[in-house]
């Protein structure tokens, strides 16, 4: 049953609760590897399902412009100060609704529509929101973008300042959503300081490791950092825009009334939730295990002969090539899904093949680690996923069945928040 339980839902809208209570099963039955998604806790659910939701506060804390402030006002404060405490930054803005529109208000904030801005290319790894030419980014402003390198699949440093030196971006992303390895932030801050542009550390996927230490944080070398609270951070879906304090006023500006209206004050509330979860022993743990398991879990699949993408992986995110394989990235992930496995269908940097039937898989062990599976789990994972590979290539339908049924046998040990 779903937890919290939701009985007035299924008194009043008994066809919705079901497809909640059937979708809190699904993840309690799947091996989940999407590398962005994770399991939030109890409290963390418990707070987006509050009252909260029914306020208006349009504005900051003590500058309001609705009355009845007396209760959202700490409760927004109390975000923003775990927010300063968590990541050591000076300021903190907990209002965007999502990653996307936190990335268009540092647009707004510091560039004018039709000015050069810099991120990483989407099938490099890079996000939508960096400058790629479908996104709003990409039309609005005249964005550059940098890859990897195609010997080693790593950011090509030397391809970053001599674009940087050429084009003068006003901005500078870094960091993406198919990295599998530490993003250099000093460097990144030399190039940006060097050709005065704002350089941006969206964080969104690793916001959780750098909370646990497990991987480098971007404070004092971005002077704006991005950050969805949703992925590796494991809080409720929503975002944060964190700065120096230089930066602070153009930021809040551009989040309201810039670009939004009212904030979700019950999302509010359950980023304070899951930055107090953030900040524990036990949380610390959580993150440098994500990274042991990827690390484990890519050298398992590694010895099975896959490739991966810059050959391993530093964090929680693990890219295959599946060239050598023989099979595209789409029909492996419909199948892995068939067999209790579920990730993604992604490009590969230098992928010769289109974007919605692309070369790779995308997984990571936010969601897995949670649940509190460990390093011995690993090679069993790669020994299912090459399976079930192969059972593809091969049209076997009653192999994946098999391989879910064994994945669901290993899974009841291991509880999930919002399921008992
Ligand atoms: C997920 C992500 C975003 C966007 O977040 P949404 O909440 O999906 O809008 C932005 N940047 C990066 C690097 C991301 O990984």
């Amino acid at each position: 049953m779903h937890q919290p339980a939701v009985p007035h839902l299924a008194d009043s809208d008994p066809e919705l609760a079901q497809l909640v209570e059937s979708e809190a099963e699904r993840q309690f039955h799947k091996i989940r590897l999407i590398p962005s998604e994770n399991y939030v806790s109890t409290a963390v659910l418990e707070a987006t399902g509050t009252v909260l939701t029914n306020k208006y506060s349009e504005g900051y804390p003590g500058r309001r412009y609705y009355e009845g402030q007396q209760l959202i006002d700490p409760i927004e404060r109390l975000a923003v100060d775990r927010a300063k405490t968590l990541f050591g930054v000076d300021h903190a803005n907990v209002q965007p609704y999502s990653g996307s529109p936190a990335n268009l208000a540092i647009y707004l904030a510091f560039c004018q529509p039709g000015d050069t801005v810099m991120g990483m290319a989407l099938p490099m790894g890079g996000h939508l929101t960096h400058g790629w030419n479908v996104s709003a980014t990409g039309k609005w402003f005249r964005a550059v973008q940098y890859g990897v390198r195609k010997d080693t699949g790593r950011v090509d440093m030397d391809e970053v300042r001599d674009l940087a030196r050429a084009e003068r971006p006003k901005l500078i992303f870094c960091g993406g959503t198919a990295i599998p390895r530490t993003i250099d932030f000093p460097a990144f801050a030399e190039i940006a300081r060097e050709i005065g542009a704002v350089l941006v550390a969206d964080i969104a996927h690793i916001a959780g490791l750098i909370a646990g230490g497990a991987h480098p944080s971007p404070v004092g070398h971005a002077q704006v950092i991005s950050t969805t609270t949703h992925k590796t951070l494991r809080g409720p879906r929503g975002a944060m825009l964190m700065s120096d304090a230089e930066h602070a006023k153009a930021v809040d500006k551009a989040v309201f009334p810039g670009l939004q209206g009212g904030p979700h004050n019950h999302t509010t509330a359950a980023i304070a939730v899951t930055l107090k979860e953030a900040n524990t022993e036990q949380f610390r743990t959580y993150a440098h295990n994500i990274v042991a398991n990827a690390r484990a879990l890519a050298e398992a699949l590694v010895e099975r002969g896959y490739d991966l993408v810059s050959g391993g992986t530093d964090n929680h995110l693990i890219l295959v090539d599946l060239t050598n394989k023989g099979i595209g990235g789409k029909p492996a992930a419909r199948a892995l899904d068939r067999a209790g496995i579920e990730l993604n269908y992604n490009t590969v940097p230098f992928d010769p093949r289109k974007p919605f039937d692309p070369s790779g898989i995308r997984l990571g062990t936010p969601a897995i680690t949670t649940r509190g599976l460990g390093v011995e789990q690993m090679p069993q994972i790669a020994e299912w996923i090459d399976r079930a590979v192969r059972a593809a290539d091969e049209g076997d339908g009653d192999a994946l069945d098999r391989i879910a049924a064994e994945v669901r046998e290993l899974l009841v040990n291991y509880p999930m928040p919002g399921w008992a």
